[in-house]
């Protein structure tokens, strides 16, 4: 089955072999069927059918010229704010809370005609790799539903896996993009630190997040991303890749490899699919060089220091009294704690206090200062690096799609994000493609590979994507 894409769609628009209040329906009734099983989606928009029919005239008046994600059903990760939709960050403490306005890519998006359709699980606060943290059960990988989609942005993954949707937004703070598309055998964007603004995100740690789509190709992921990209007055983060030197695309590209990083903890079907991978690659007249990154194995510390101190502080905000749910309490401070008890899981209240710890006086040095001299030395160590290959590779996550529960251990889940998180912490852009499958206990399940490309190099990840994955499609 070919899968569809905003790319598929839009010619079919184009020829008029599909209209978008059809193609809208369809997606409505995939969700209807599914998702009491599946529990991909907390909310569908009511306005899904009109925006549809919108995008409909829009494409009837003059098909070239309407917009490029004219009738294209987009599903949104829960944190992404849609004025006047729920947003809860899967939080309890947000279970009834109404975004006021609309985040900017979400603005971007309905200025590109997409029709937003939903609201997408996630781990509560996107802190946790499965979605089994969300205050609202967690969600089912539709590929096996007795495993995990992955997370946080695992509704979103399972959205476009499971057919509802050719694109679904997700945000990525340590992985939570790539590692859910690995698991559920989709395309997962991350994009360079500042490219995507985070207007209108339920911040997580405001120097890791940023927002990417997960969809079926390459060519679908790049076509959403250069919608939503772009320098923003509202975050002073932002910054316009297009005016970055440009890191040019190649007729080959020279791959570096960081072999000391995988050789620990990753599953033996894993690396081999990846090694099979590398043949291939080479195969297509890549060059294959093996690297060292000594530091890139120290992200994992870094990162779970630096993430909660950036929790800690941005979760302070939701005391009861501003935002969402308040539980009462004799005095202040008891609404306060009382709120914030009842309203925050275990995941969460365990970073809130360690990034707390992490940040108080005559701890701050020998943690939060520590971990940040670390990230600008893995800065240093990449940009070295980058003077010598073009990309690197590595598998996405280390394993295939666990099963629910077989990751309790906060310290194994945190394990996952091995190669992910010195993607955030340094800032630089990669993508996560399907590259084989592993069986596993009877079901067949995808795992990703993971290239990385230097900062603004987001060209590169887009163009080895789709001349290796999407060209076998
Ligand atoms: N799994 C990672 C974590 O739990 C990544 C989360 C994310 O990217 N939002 O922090």
């Amino acid at each position: 089955m070919t899968k569809q894409t905003a790319h598929s769609l839009r010619a079919d628009y184009l020829a008029g072999t599909q209209k978008p209040t059809e193609v809208v329906a369809k997606s409505l009734e995939t969700i209807g069927e599914q998702n009491d099983a599946l529990n991909v989606f907390l909310d569908v928009y009511e306005s899904a059918a009109q925006q549809a029919a919108a995008a409909e005239e829009l494409l009837a008046k003059d098909g070239e010229s309407a917009p490029p994600l004219a009738g294209i059903p987009v599903a949104l990760k829960h944190n992404i704010m849609v004025e006047g939709e729920r947003v809860t960050a899967a939080s309890k403490i947000l279970e009834n809370y109404t975004a006021t306005y609309d985040a900017t890519i979400v603005n971007k998006l309905k200025v590109a005609g997409a029709v937003l359709l939903g609201g997408t699980n996630m781990d509560e606060f996107a802190m946790g790799g499965s979605t089994e943290n969300s205050a609202f059960s967690p969600s089912k990988n539709p590929i096996d539903p007795t495993r995990v989609p992955g997370g946080s942005s695992g509704g979103s993954a399972a959205a476009v896996a499971m057919g509802s949707v050719p694109v679904a937004i997700g945000t990525d703070t340590g992985g939570s993009i790539r590692q859910p598309a690995s698991y559920c055998g989709v395309v997962g964007f991350k994009p360079t630190y500042g490219a995507v603004s985070r207007y209108g995100l339920i911040a997580m740690g405001s120097s890791l997040d940023q927002a990417g789509p997960l969809t079926n190709t390459v060519a679908d992921a790049e076509l959403v991303h250069s919608v939503m990209a772009g320098r923003d007055p509202m975050d002073m983060t932002t910054i316009d890749v297009d005016t970055y030197p440009a890191v040019e695309t190649k007729e080959t590209y020279r791959i570096g490899v960081p072999r000391d990083f995988l050789a620990e903890g990753v599953d033996p079907d894993v690396l081999e699919a990846f090694e099979a991978h590398l043949k291939d690659l080479s195969a297509a007249g890549h060059e294959v060089v093996d690297i060292s990154l000594p530091l890139f194995a120290k992200g994992l510390a870094a990162y779970y220091i630096v993430m909660p101190a950036e929790v800690s502080s941005n979760l302070a905000r939701y005391d009861g009294l501003r935002y969402g749910t308040q539980t009462p309490g004799e005095t202040l401070l008891d609404v306060y704690e009382q709120s914030r008890a009842h309203g925050f899981g275990d995941e969460v209240k365990r970073r809130v206090l360690l990034g707390t710890y992490v940040l108080s006086a005559g701890y701050y040095d020998a943690y939060y200062g520590k971990a940040e001299a670390v990230r600008r030395l893995m800065r240093q160590e990449l940009a070295n690096v980058f003077t010598d290959v073009d990309v690197l590779a590595t598998p996405t996550a280390p394993t295939p799609a666990f099963t629910f529960g077989a990751q309790a251990d906060p310290l194994a889940m945190y394990r996952q994000d091995i190669f992910t998180v010195p993607v955030n912490l340094t800032g630089v852009p990669a993508i996560s493609t399907p590259m084989a499958t592993v069986d596993r206990d009877g079901s067949t399940l995808p795992v990703g590979v993971q290239y990385i490309a230097p900062h603004a190099g987001e060209s590169r990840l887009f163009d080895l994507g789709k001349r290796i994955y999407d060209a076998q499609l």
